[in-house]
């Protein structure tokens, strides 16, 4: 049957008119032909025609009573992926819903599972079902798996080791989780196959050689559970089956037994019309058989997560061999077997009761929508898939998959590799591209993080990031760095204000004097008094006042104190520029970029010497410990003259300097002074040494000197 030769797409067809007459199937042929066409010449490692796949493939998706549309995209389903028909061709000749589902067939078909972790597999199924939208999507994954399990001699040893793993790891607990019982069995039992063929073939043995033993047995136990069930009057169908041979395997593992140790190999099955006969059954078989305490469980008031419904006991039976016994009604069985496939058999009337579950409710929506599902958009929008809305799902460049909150960011998935990798990123590429480090995540996303060894944290990040772990250590970051300026501004502002009362304040908090005064005033340390005095909270001539005497203290409050230094600074330093909020402190010019007012600008913090201010692009500032830089910026009111240096690159003709020193004279600006640097050719270079107040006005007069005729170019010299 399911095994034996090639389907045929008549087989198909008949199959699914057994069971949903109505079916669309001229869509199905259609896709048949569609599929031979595209495959046509394609064989197989097992040397047969391809489309033997997708045949295959649709078969076990009828097996699921699925509906037109599955079965059409199984024969479909690699078409995308392994020919050169697309996406629109397919939305074209079959329509949205199979274009839909074959699309995302296909993208999760691309999704590898790399990783050998064990606890990422949990993960990287979720991943699977949050990417395919539609649960379909995953039965047909389901179906294509299988297959290629069922056809799997023919890859090479290797690979058919990793492909059973990934199958236990992955596709075996989806089915599981959807209840698909039938494809569980059967995936487990082909992985076992390949994994431990040796354990596989011996217990296959076994089953062959007791099975003689086995059904005579069987039958015994059938005959007695149907006397009395008639005696009864209970109509039921009675089935003895061994266990697949996974899990006779597992027994066989978990409690260390032979094969000849495990008595309950076979299993019973009593399905019966109605629930509360399940319970009779129940009540007969105890009365005859002594049940084994604790064993007894009650999936019919309690369903499984997949809906599965049964009563489950295990009974002494005949000659005292242990017997598994599971009873059920008719519908309880069919969704033993299809799981979620099973609901699209019913049509009106019994609705399955079960528990409410949040995670599931989607299926409870597909039972109850199928009373009148006519609307075919109304349909597909019920079998959306929508179990994990607020998360994504990505991996790592070497196929870890990382669980993040729905419009993570690079640096959210940077944060979650390492603190490190967070603080140090700088970009991201998503899939191979780069992308913004607004970038919102998708499910599927390969991320690469790229980091620069001296790079730091924004605060913008703050508005950026998702995960409480990013957002925690942007902070603590910031928290430790301004901690540490703060110090070191603080430290800045002691050595100086206690320098003019000539009192050393190095040597000074090395007394212990010193740290008697910081108890009075509650400080605990030299630190937090320093990083108080940085942060402005604190003025450091509170501690000064304890070391003067009486006549030198001043008795201006803080703000007044304030507004003094203000003044003197502006007279000392007409620069105009803002420290970070500060206004007590000595600050500089840096020489090496010699920066005008409009220039962005940074601070860097010295020791004992105030603030040195540099352009940013000076490189200077790609060198300082980000602890040292400090935000700067030029007041707007800045009578700063600065003085720059402009090169001015000419044709070498006479009268050409003069041009230049008008153009630059009718700008208001002083020439403080000018020559020659070289002329090479028939080409001038001329210095500029000029008075410039602001960026604007030096952009403005290289663009006047720019006009005067002969000028090849004009910029800022730096030395
Ligand atoms: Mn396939």
């Amino acid at each position: 049957m399911k095994r034996a030769g090639i389907v045929r797409i008549n087989d198909i067809v008949d199959y699914i008119a057994a069971y949903h007459p109505d079916a669309d199937f001229d869509l199905i042929r259609k896709a048949y032909i569609f599929s031979a066409q595209v495959h046509h010449g394609q064989t197989r490692l097992s040397g047969e025609p391809y489309l033997n796949h997708p045949l295959s493939v649709s078969m076990i998706l009828a097996e699921m009573n699925l509906d037109e549309y599955s079965v059409s995209t199984g024969l479909l389903h690699d078409s995308v992926e392994d020919t050169h028909a697309t996406i629109e061709e397919l939305k074209e000749e079959f329509g949205e819903e199979i274009a839909f589902l074959v699309d995302g067939v296909t993208k999760i078909s691309k999704l590898t599972h790399k990783s050998r972790i064990d606890r990422q597999a949990e993960t990287f199924r979720k991943m699977l079902l949050a990417m395919s939208k539609d649960i379909r999507v995953i039965l047909i994954k389901l179906a294509d798996r299988l297959h290629n399990m069922r056809t799997l001699e023919f890859v090479s040893q290797k690979k058919q080791a990793a492909i059973s793993r990934e199958t236990l790891d992955i596709y075996v607990p989806l089915a599981s989780r959807l209840g698909i019982f039938f494809i569980k069995k059967e995936l487990e039992d082909l992985s076992l196959r390949y994994l431990n063929k040796k354990v596989y073939k011996e217990i296959e043995e076994e089953l062959v050689v007791t099975s003689e033993q086995r059904e005579k047995y069987v039958k015994e136990v059938i005959e007695i559970i149907d006397e009395k069930l008639n005696l009864f009057g209970i109509k039921a169908i009675i089935i003895g089956r061994p266990k697949h041979i996974y899990s006779i395997y597992n027994k066989m593992r978990e409690q260390n037994l032979d094969f000849n140790q495990i008595y309950d190999i076979t299993a019973f099955r009593i399905i019966v019309d109605e629930r509360k006969e399940c319970y009779e059954v129940l009540g007969i078989l105890h009365s005859i058989w002594k049940p084994v305490p604790g064993r007894f469980k009650d999936y019919i008031s309690l369903p499984k997560r997949n809906m599965y419904q049964s009563l489950h006991s295990i009974v002494i039976g005949p000659y005292g061999q242990r017997i598994e016994i599971q009873i059920r009604t008719k519908e309880m069985d069919a969704v033993a077997k299809h799981g979620i496939a099973a609901h699209w058999k019913y049509k009106e009337g019994r609705k399955i009761e079960q528990k409410d579950d949040h995670r599931f409710e989607w299926l409870q929506q597909i039972i109850e929508s199928q009373k009148d599902m006519k609307d075919y958009n109304e349909l597909l929008e019920t079998f959306r898939l929508d179990l994990f809305p607020n998360e994504v799902y990505v991996f790592t460049p070497a196929g870890e998959v990382i669980e993040l909150p729905k419009d993570s960011t690079p640096i959210d998935f940077a944060y979650r590799i390492h603190t490190d990798v967070g603080h140090k990123c700088v970009g991201a590429k998503v899939n191979g591209n780069m992308v913004s480090l607004r970038y919102q995540l998708k499910s599927g996303d390969v991320i690469e993080i790229m980091t620069l060894s001296n790079h730091s944290p924004s605060r913008d990040w703050l508005n950026l990031v998702k995960t409480i772990r990013a957002r925690t250590k942007i902070k603590q970051w910031f928290k430790q760095i301004d901690r540490e300026k703060n110090i070191l501004l603080g430290r800045e502002l002691c050595d100086k204000g206690f320098r003019k009362y000539n009192l050393n304040f190095t040597k000074l908090i090395k007394k212990s004097q010193f740290h008697k005064e910081l108890k009075k005033e509650g400080i605990k340390s030299v630190d937090d008094l320093l990083e108080a005095i940085g942060r402005g909270t604190k003025s450091y001539r509170h501690i000064l006042n304890r070391f003067l005497p009486k006549d030198v203290q001043e008795e201006t409050t803080p703000e007044d104190k304030n507004k003094k230094v203000i003044k003197k600074q502006l007279k000392k330093d007409p620069s105009g520029i803002k420290i970070d909020g500060l206004d007590d402190i000595l600050v500089r010019l840096a020489r090496c970029c010699n920066p005008i007012p409009g220039d962005k600008i940074k601070g860097y913090i010295t020791r004992g010497r105030g603030v040195t201010v540099h352009t940013v692009n000076c490189s200077f500032v790609k060198d300082i410990n980000f602890s040292r830089s400090i935000d700067a910026k030029w007041d707007d009111h800045s009578k700063y003259l600065a003085v720059v240096t402009i090169e001015v690159v000419c044709e070498d003709k006479k009268g050409i300097l003069a041009n230049i020193t008008t153009a630059i004279s009718a700008s208001e600006v002083n020439i403080l002074g000018a020559n020659v640097k070289t002329s090479p050719g028939s080409k001038a270079v001329n210095l500029f040494k000029l008075e410039i107040s602001s960026l604007e006005q030096l952009e403005h007069i290289k663009k006047e000197v720019k006009k005067v005729k002969g000028v090849i170019s004009v910029s800022r010299y730096r030395t």
